[in-house]
């Protein structure tokens, strides 16, 4: 097996996602909204495809969030999540509405359900990429 194979596989960071990718770096979420129609447009593309207003506002996000969907991964689709599983590929709805595919860590796979309260969890990688995954939510206001 390639060396290429072995390695992480990573986000670019560049492109319509990069202030997406920059902030997650500084430990917060922001996602593009269009001031003319006020829709959050996700993922990030040069303009708004409700109205094609082509000016986005970059609007920071408090991360609360809960689960809108699982699935347990039990065979890795790429060499580097072999022995990384199980592990659970989820999609979690934003309060604003937004849906992102992401990781749930910190709580057994069995565990995680539809509907449950999540927060984001910043895993620094390296000098260049953080990646945005999330846990189970603390306590009220904790
Ligand atoms: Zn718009």
């Amino acid at each position: 097996m390639s060396a290429a194979l072995l390695e992480r596989p990573l986000p670019s960071g560049k492109g319509d996602a990069a202030p997406f990718w920059q902030a997650v770096r500084e430990g917060r979420i922001v996602l593009p909204r269009c001031p003319a129609c006020d829709n959050f447009v996700f993922p990030p593309r040069p303009h708004c495809p409700i109205c094609h207003g082509r000016h986005l506002d970059w609007v920071e996000v408090s991360g609360r969030a809960h689960v809108y969907t699982a699935t347990v991964v039990h065979r890795a689709t790429h060499p580097w999540f072999m022995d990384k599983t199980p592990y659970v590929y989820a999609l979690v709805e934003l309060a604003e509405g937004v849906r992102l595919p992401t990781q749930i860590v910190g709580i057994p796979p069995e565990e995680v359900e539809i509907g449950l309260e999540v927060e984001p969890v910043f895993e620094r990688v390296d000098d260049t990429h953080t990646l945005l995954l999330f846990r189970p939510a603390g306590p009220a206001g904790g």
